[in-house]
């Protein structure tokens, strides 16, 4: 029995997650944005403007989707003889189901202080005041409002958050983790894959994501995902978002993916190493193959096998993921595979 792990049928489209225009603090307009991700082959940008939800839904046409997200934070208090510098933060992007959302259930009016944001604001968003706390129930109390009403929600860059274990251990809800960011890795913070992976230990359902970030055109074309969906239209694109079909990159892409008779079939650009990552410590790859290739066929039913003797028994809901690197040390992240989605 043969398993796409990416669907057979559609189209891969390229995207920008995160992105912060003139509406707050970034420099392009939501019109230049579309027109430079444009010039670089994306068909997908997701607005996510700080603290505010603004839609782009007028320049969306045959060839481009602008998604309606925000992006909402919150600290933590730190006393007064503390600098800004070293506080935490989380930062949260949420990404509408229904385009038409200006109103999303975290807005905080106070978290807008800038007079020409301010000057977008609606009767309808200030009927939302909400306030949450930089403590993990509160925090989590948020994502399921998100949740419940509509939205995906990313959890964004860790690092350059000043965030560690401590902060994300139980965290619950989230969709994505952005495990590169390209804004963070320009400013020296770069993250990792460490977070996604204790999040999954943890037994979440969660996603990896690379995104830009970006501010300027300098924090650009760094972090992506390819979606594959039948079309580019709004709700067949958060389906294929919300379901898991696509992969993060920072730079190699991954043409074909399946998985038949316990053997995992990869096929993408040029890369020096395909790695598969477990909940434990096996990781099968292509190490060693000292050559640049495009397929490999990896057998994982040893991972299945530890995975229904061992792991089954624990709080773990028992995974494969799949990195494709390639010799600039670019990384393609596929999400993770439970084993509990195939038939025994
Ligand atoms: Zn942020
Ligand atoms: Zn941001």
């Amino acid at each position: 029995m043969r398993y796409n792990l990416l669907p057979k049928e559609g189209t891969f489209y390229k995207a920008n997650l995160h992105t912060h225009s003139t509406i707050t603090d970034g420099k392009l307009t939501p019109e230049q944005i579309k027109e430079e991700y444009k010039k670089q082959g994306y068909s997908i940008v997701a607005y996510t403007d700080h603290e505010i939800m603004i839609p782009h839904n007028d320049l969306t046409d045959d060839t481009f989707l602008a998604i309606t997200a925000a992006e909402a934070s919150v600290k933590k208090e730190t006393p007064a003889t503390e600098k800004a510098a070293i506080e935490k933060t989380y930062h949260f992007c949420l990404y509408a189901k229904d385009k038409t959302k200006t109103v999303y259930p975290i807005f905080t009016e106070k978290k807008v202080p800038a007079p020409h944001t301010r000057a977008l604001l609606t009767e309808e968003m200030l009927q939302t005041d909400y306030s949450f706390d930089y403590d993990i129930e509160s925090v989590n109390k948020a994502i399921a409002l998100c949740n419940e009403q509509g939205f995906l929600v990313s959890y964004n860059h860790p690092v350059w958050s000043l965030q560690n274990y401590t902060d994300y251990a139980n965290l619950k809800g989230v969709w994505g983790i952005e495990c590169y960011n390209h804004g963070s890795w320009i400013s020296g913070r770069p993250d990792t894959v460490v977070p996604f992976d204790d999040l999954l230990r943890q037994g979440e359902r969660v996603f990896p994501l690379a995104t830009d970030d970006a501010h300027t055109i300098r924090d650009m074309f760094g972090g992506f995902v390819m979606i594959k969906a039948t079309a580019l239209e709004y709700d067949t694109i958060m389906t294929a978002l919300e379901k898991g079909d696509f992969y993060a990159s920072t730079g190699p892409q991954i043409h074909e993916l399946y998985l038949e008779d316990d053997v995992l079939h990869v096929s993408c650009s040029p890369a020096v190493e395909i790695m598969i990552t477990t909940a434990d410590r096996y990781t099968p790859s292509t190490r060693g193959y000292n050559r640049l290739h495009t397929e490999a066929d990896i057998n994982l039913s040893l991972c299945k096998k530890f995975a229904e003797d061992e792991l089954a028994h624990t709080d773990m809901k028992p995974y494969f993921r799949v990195t494709v690197r390639d010799e600039h040390g670019n990384c393609a992240y596929t999400r993770p595979y439970f084993w509990d989605e195939f038939q025994k």
